[in-house]
């Protein structure tokens, strides 16, 4: 069988690294698998020129898919607890319309550059779209639970959804658990079932939630606030809560002691101190990563993470889109784009960084996906509108493979 060769050379190359240059081409089969990158000099004719800069597929560390149907529904600004009050009551809707908005989305996720996706399930609703396998889902299966005696039923519905899970989407190429169990957030998990979490998960990677308003760590240093109207809005019972008189990372961070990989979602609040707790954590397991979701921290709460405090440790951080319930759409470079507005000082290579090789890291994709590495079919994306690397106002991204 003859292979068939493609050539691309951009107006620079980003390897999931670094910058190449321009008068790198890179060289992938029809299919994407990277066979190498050679100076033009040595590349041979049937060069496919692209105005524009070239990049690896990116990685959706954060999404749900399944409220995908809620796209512009929930209005901006209600703030963490009336947003989750809404959602509760979005998620009653016809089926055949959420199948529907969890295609479109995963469409829109395809087309703007992103190969793999962290996808938070509360039910199954996602897995018929996922079986099609156009792109690659680390499935966080959600639980949560405030009243301590919920602990062992939620857990067992959370083993079924597991197992039904790797059931319907077990990948032939794989040995890696692709699905597995964690807690929603701080707030909404007892004691009682973060150990059984713990005891379920070891050496497994987890996702969750964590300091996303200021209003958590409030609940957990005093249990006074947003956090506790909302508990009593929705009838559950949080007598049984304690406060830690610490922030939320610093309570729940020691439940965990298995050598679980951990990921953590949006960081609003996350302080230098909760930074050096984490990074003192002799029971974490290979790694840990922090997950910037800034557009739906906008659409809610009109915040952002706290970046010049999280910038020391960029090596761990990824990039998000959350729910289309919280943003007006599922592109990473769009995440980029508001990080660069906000933030015009982090080099365009740093944003990459977390969005592709970073990201694959966090979902123990890396082998695959990532980067421009002889072996990977990490896809390619070109990001278009540029004036310069620095300048992405105008800017977009496309799929290319
Ligand atoms: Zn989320």
């Amino acid at each position: 069988m003859e292979m068939n060769y493609r050539k691309w050379q951009a107006n620079d190359i980003f390897s999931g690294n670094s910058w190449l240059g321009p008068n790198q081409v890179l060289i992938t089969t029809d299919q994407g698998l990277v066979v190498d990158i050679k100076d033009e000099k040595e590349a041979g004719d049937g060069i496919t020129q692209l105005t524009g800069f070239l990049c690896p597929g990116f990685i959706n560390a954060h999404c749900h898919l399944e409220l995908s149907h809620m796209k512009g529904m929930i209005p901006i600004h209600t703030g963490l607890t009336e947003f989750i009050l809404q959602i509760v009551q979005l998620r009653k809707s016809d089926e055949e319309f959420i199948y529907q908005s969890i295609a479109a989305a995963e469409k829109q996720m395809w087309e703007s550059g992103i190969v793999a996706v962290g996808d938070i399930c509360n039910n199954e609703l996602s897995i018929q779209q996922k079986k099609n396998g156009r792109l690659r889902y680390h499935n966080f299966i959600e639980i949560s639970g405030v009243p301590a005696f919920l602990a062992q039923n939620r857990i067992q519905a959370g083993i079924e959804l597991v197992n039904k899970f790797k059931d319907e989407l077990s990948l032939p190429n794989t040995a890696l658990p692709a699905s597995t169990i964690v807690p929603h957030a701080p707030y909404s998990v007892s004691a009682e079932l973060f150990d059984l979490i713990n005891q379920e998960t070891a050496e497994q990677l987890l996702s969750i939630h964590n300091q996303e308003t200021i209003e958590e760590n409030e609940l957990f240093q005093t249990g006074t606030g947003a956090f506790m109207e909302m508990f009593q809005q929705l009838n559950i019972d949080a007598s049984s809560f304690q406060p830690s008189g610490t922030t939320s990372l610093q309570k729940w961070i020691p439940y965990f002691n298995k050598q679980q990989s951990l990921l953590l979602v949006h960081n609003v609040v996350t302080n230098t101190d909760d930074l050096i707790f984490l990074n003192q954590q002799q029971s974490i397991g290979k790694s840990c990563y922090l997950c910037l979701c800034p557009n739906a921290n906008l659409y809610i709460s009109n915040s952002l993470p706290n970046l010049p405090a999280l910038l020391p440790y960029s090596h761990a951080l990824v990039i998000g889109t959350d729910s289309l319930a919280s943003n007006h759409q599922l592109s990473v470079w769009e995440e980029i784009k508001v990080l660069k507005k906000h933030y015009p000082t982090i080099p365009t290579s740093t944003l990459l960084q977390w969005a592709t090789i970073n990201g694959a890291h966090a979902l123990n994709m890396q082998h695959q996906l990532g980067s421009f590495e002889k072996g990977k079919v990490p896809g390619l994306v070109l990001l278009e509108g540029m004036e310069n690397k620095e300048d992405l106002v105008h800017s977009s991204s496309r799929r290319i493979i």
